[in-house]
């Protein structure tokens, strides 16, 4: 029997995993039994007489993904750029007409809509951990949202956008991170802006540039030896900037992480970004493999084991099906098979819910996604959906594909 437990599958029981292998690291995955209890994964040598037991031989089970960058409530917007830009002063000031569509109609769709659709994108590409560049929304974000949101963190818009950016570094906790963009350009400008951030106080090992394009040697050596952690958006660099980040920068010793953007910019989710990423550079499958579990982990100062599947962690997984690589390799063309946040089913393919009983599948909605496949997710998808294509129309599109329900 593949399964036997309760309603609360996960949640209140302690449930041990068998037959997968388990990734820990980008290139072990020993097979081996994982129990979670109370959200949280067990020592692994703990021997229990559980009452419920998930086979999920044929799988191997990944550490939840971690996107470093999104603005969540901007993914349902098609991209938007006219041509290639030097900078994001140009692209902003090209794409900002809320009074013209198709921005118009979008920013009809309510916010709280609009994140959580965005909570979704990334919960439907194996994302169980979201930085969203904004202000932190307790009310959407802590009631069962699709995904953890990053709490704890400072930020500015950019040096430009950002004229109070030295108060706003002041004021966030020196455990925090803070995120800010900077360097997105080519010209001049964005070269000359790592210079900008040191001159202003608020470079450190705590600050997190996204973006970084115009970063040239000069500026490298400064953020080395401020040692100050990058997260790497390629889609959207090359789509609004027509290149993305220097080689030498992504090969140096600075601590780098990915991202996907929103999908104003962004090519489409975080399984899009790694292709592009793996396409636009020459690193390592291990490295990109850290660039969305412990790097990102790291830079964004996630404390609970997130990016990790390892003993007394939060139990964030995601199950794709063996096909007897690697982890980092499992990560090209990934198609979660299941999602579990805190210990709890978030997402299940069609394919694996057959495997459950009736009983588990409660609050469990169904969702397509061109290009993705047909899940069951914890959402409120039928009223999401509802309410969205009464403003965009039946045919609306989630970073890039089309959504049903
Ligand atoms: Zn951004």
């Amino acid at each position: 029997m593949p399964y036997t437990g309760g309603a609360h599958f996960l949640v209140d029981e302690t449930v041990t995993i068998t037959g997968a292998r388990v990734a820990l690291n980008g290139i072990e995955a020993p097979r081996m039994d994982l129990s979670i209890q109370r959200g949280s994964i067990l020592p692994f040598e703990t021997r229990r007489d559980d009452r419920v037991q998930l086979d999920l031989g044929g799988h191997i089970l990944l550490p939840g993904l971690i996107n470093s960058h999104d603005h969540l409530e901007f993914n349902l917007f098609p991209r938007q750029s006219q041509g290639i830009h030097a900078n994001y002063i140009e692209w902003a000031a090209s794409i900002f007409h809320p009074d013209r569509t198709p921005l118009k109609e979008h920013l009809r769709v309510p916010k709280a809509v609009r994140l959580v659709w965005g909570g979704l994108k990334n919960l439907l590409s194996g994302v169980t951990t979201v930085a969203h560049h904004n202000p932190y929304d307790a009310k959407v974000f802590d009631a069962g949202f699709p995904v953890r949101v990053v709490r704890r963190f400072g930020w500015a818009h950019s040096l430009h956008f950002s004229p109070d950016i030295a108060r706003l570094f002041k004021r966030t906790p020196r455990q925090w991170p803070f995120l800010v963009h900077a360097a997105e350009g080519t010209d001049a400008r964005a070269r000359a802006e790592v210079a900008g951030l040191a001159e202003a106080g608020v470079l450190s090992n705590r600050t997190v540039l996204i973006h970084g394009v115009g970063i040239d040697p000069a500026a490298l050596d400064v953020l080395r030896r401020h040692r100050t952690p990058l997260i790497w958006c390629p889609s959207s660099n090359i789509f609004t900037l027509g290149r993305t980040v220097d080689h030498n920068v992504l090969r140096s010793d600075l601590d780098v992480s990915l991202g996907t953007d929103s999908a104003l910019t962004g090519e489409g989710d975080l399984i899009d970004e790694l292709r592009v990423a793996r396409a636009n550079s020459r690193i390592a499958p291990e490295e990109l493999f850290r660039m969305v579990t412990v790097s990102a982990a790291k830079t964004l100062r996630l404390g609970r084991g997130e990016g990790a599947i390892q003993e007394n962690g939060v139990a964030d997984l995601v199950a794709v099906a063996d096909r007897g690589v690697d982890p980092a390799e499992a990560l090209r063309e990934l198609r979660p098979e299941l999602v579990v946040i805190g210990g709890k089913i978030k997402l299940i393919s069609q394919r694996l819910l057959r495997l459950l009983p009736r009983m588990c599948r409660s609050g469990l909605q169904s969702i397509s996604l061109t290009g993705r496949g047909d899940y069951m997710v914890d959402a409120r998808i039928a009223r999401l959906h509802a309410v969205t294509a009464q403003i965009l129309g039946a045919k609306f599109f989630l970073a890039g594909r089309e959504v049903s329900s």
